[in-house]
């Protein structure tokens, strides 16, 4: 027998129209290029969201067509969300620091038929334009004073493209199964691979995402998210702040900027934002270095890679904000788990406290997850085996578009083998020990990258640090340790390896240790551990 509750679909639109009803006048302030500070309220938001359905009609859109933005945080992007995914079309969100040949690959490969872009990725778009033929033209996101001189073909703008539409526009009822959004995962080896998320899972993510254990969102919340919107829908804070009805920052092409994101914060009453630790470290170094405590942000989302201690511990002792670590992947919206502690557990010192919070975190409704041997068996949730993380649930992909069971991310049992190594502790909080393909083989055992990195992160003289495996006549590989000295400090490899002593097991010291002054770094900010195995190829280690 059947309920007898109502099938209402689970559509993006009605996300919208909720932030516009219930919180029409919540502010939305964006950094963008041609105004360094724009302001506006959602209900205008989702007016102009409508004027652009009606001119994505106007310009013969079909269901389903594939619809790209190349673009930073800023209010037209977020209006390109909703008016392209509301209206029934596929947002293919790019990421702009993709290599050329790799933009070629999924524009043509998600077969888009326009691009929305910034003025300041129209060079990069000129570039390519001949390889492109199926993309029939370019919105440029900007007003008429801005339109920049250019040889694409048909180049519209965009405020004159939205301008001449009504703002009536009623939403389709689509199936809540429409696909909504395409996001390509930056594949290091091999080509882009696109996940296409539907209207459904985008709204049990944002449901998900609110909750108290999680982003803990509510109407009174002002959030920074300074993960990117061509990354993973920028977490799905577009769609859960629209929810909550939180006030939305939004930092433009100022991402990775200590200062501006310092003044943001003070200036708009931020108390929750998102972003990758790169992105909280240049933020850390700019306030010590400035002099300045962040007194108005409660509590930061950080993900994307591992945490190191020593930032959740700076963030709480010397500006009072809680981080919150989580894990999750473009494959799973992103949000697997979030860490924040739990009711049973026993009381915990200070330090305790940090052991915990350095976790990835613990499972959320709707995200189910295991750990496997080598042959597919489960292994026991102690906080001590480890092994391949598997996860299944209402907004975990289930293939990858265009590529019909090719991926090879699935298991025969339908579940996501996310590349990712962990432990699982009997509470349920995940910690991650590496992606497979980063985790140091030394004797025939594991060593974790990560730790190796998270431990020395806790020195004074480190600014950031990276540990790769290296090729080793006798152990297979040995770690080594890639430092970039914080400034005005000297230190010598033997202190550093010095501060691993009795912090980690002693085979898993690191062999050397290598001073740079750069890390290279993924338009995520993540470290690109590949390029530096290529970078240090040759490298001879001395023990
Ligand atoms: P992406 O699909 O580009 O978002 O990358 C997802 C990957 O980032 C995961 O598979 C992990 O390897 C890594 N990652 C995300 N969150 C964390 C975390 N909290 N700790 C360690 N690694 C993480």
């Amino acid at each position: 027998m059947l309920g007898l509750m109502m099938n209402t679909p689970l559509l993006i639109s009605s996300i919208a129209e909720h932030g516009a009803q219930f919180h029409g006048g919540r502010e939305i302030v964006s950094v963008t290029a041609d105004n360094p500070l724009h302001r506006y309220t959602y209900r205008e938001c989702v007016g102009r969201a409508k004027q652009l359905a009606n001119a994505l009609n106007g310009m013969g859109a079909k269901k389903g067509d594939r619809i790209a933005t190349l673009a930073w945080n800023d209010y037209r992007h977020l209006e390109a969300y909703y008016g392209i995914s509301g209206a029934g079309y596929v947002c293919h969100t790019i990421n702009p620091r993709l290599f050329p040949e790799q933009l070629v690959f999924i524009i043509n490969h998600a077969e888009d038929r326009w691009i929305f872009t910034d003025v300041m990725f129209v060079p990069l778009l000129e570039a390519i334009a001949d390889m492109i033929p199926n993309v029939e033209g370019f919105v440029v996101m900007t007003d008429n004073a801005h339109m920049p001189e250019t040889t694409l073909n048909n180049t519209v703008c965009y405020e004159e493209l939205i301008a001449k539409e009504s703002l009536d526009y009623t939403w389709p009822e689509l199936d809540e199964r429409t696909a909504s959004a395409l996001c390509y995962t930056s594949g290091t080896t091999g080509d882009p691979k696109g996940v296409l998320y539907d209207h459904r899972s985008t709204v049990l993510h944002a449901m998900a995402e609110i909750a108290p254990d999680t982003m803990s969102l509510s109407s009174y919340d002002s959030v920074l998210p300074v993960v990117p919107l061509f990354h993973v829908n920028a977490w799905g804070v577009p769609y859960s702040a629209f929810m909550a009805g939180a006030k939305l920052v939004l930092p433009g092409p100022k991402m990775g900027d200590g200062e501006t994101l310092c003044n943001l914060l003070d200036s708009e009453d931020v108390t929750l934002a998102l972003g990758v630790p790169t992105v909280w470290l240049a933020l850390l170094q700019y306030t010590e270095s400035a002099g300045k405590r962040l007194d108005k942000l409660q509590r930061t989302i950080v993900g994307g890679a591992a945490v190191p201690r020593s930032m959740i511990e700076a963030f709480r002792d010397k500006h009072g904000v809680e981080v919150r670590q989580a894990w999750g992947m473009t494959e799973t919206s992103p949000l697997g788990v979030a860490n924040s502690p739990k009711a049973g557990l026993p009381e915990m010192t200070p330090d305790e406290q940090l052991d915990l919070a350095s976790k990835a975190g613990r499972g959320v409704y709707g995200c189910e997850l295991r750990i496997v041997d080598g042959e597919g068996n489960e292994l026991p949730w102690d906080g001590e085996a480890y092994g391949p993380l598997q996860v299944r649930g209402l907004w975990i992909c289930s293939d990858y578009y265009k590529l019909a069971g090719a991926g090879g991310a699935h298991t025969d049992d339908g579940w996501f083998d996310t590349g990712d190594v962990a432990t699982i502790d009997p509470e349920g909080y995940m910690a991650i020990t590496d992606r497979t393909k980063d985790v140091i083989k030394s004797g025939g055992e594991w060593i974790s990258s990560i730790e190796l990195e998270n431990t020395i992160m806790g020195h004074p003289a480190v600014a950031e640090a990276a540990v790769i495996g290296v090729a080793h006549p006798k152990w297979t590989e040995r770690p080594l340790l890639i430092v970039i000295k914080a400034e005005g400090q000297d230190v010598s490899g033997d202190e550093l390896l010095a501060w691993y002593e009795g912090k980690v097991a002693k085979w898993w010291i690191p062999t050397d240790v290598e001073f740079v002054t750069e890390l290279p770094h993924t338009a995520t900010g993540k470290i690109k551990k590949i390029e530096l195995r290529k970078q240090f190829a040759d490298y001879q280690l001395t023990g």
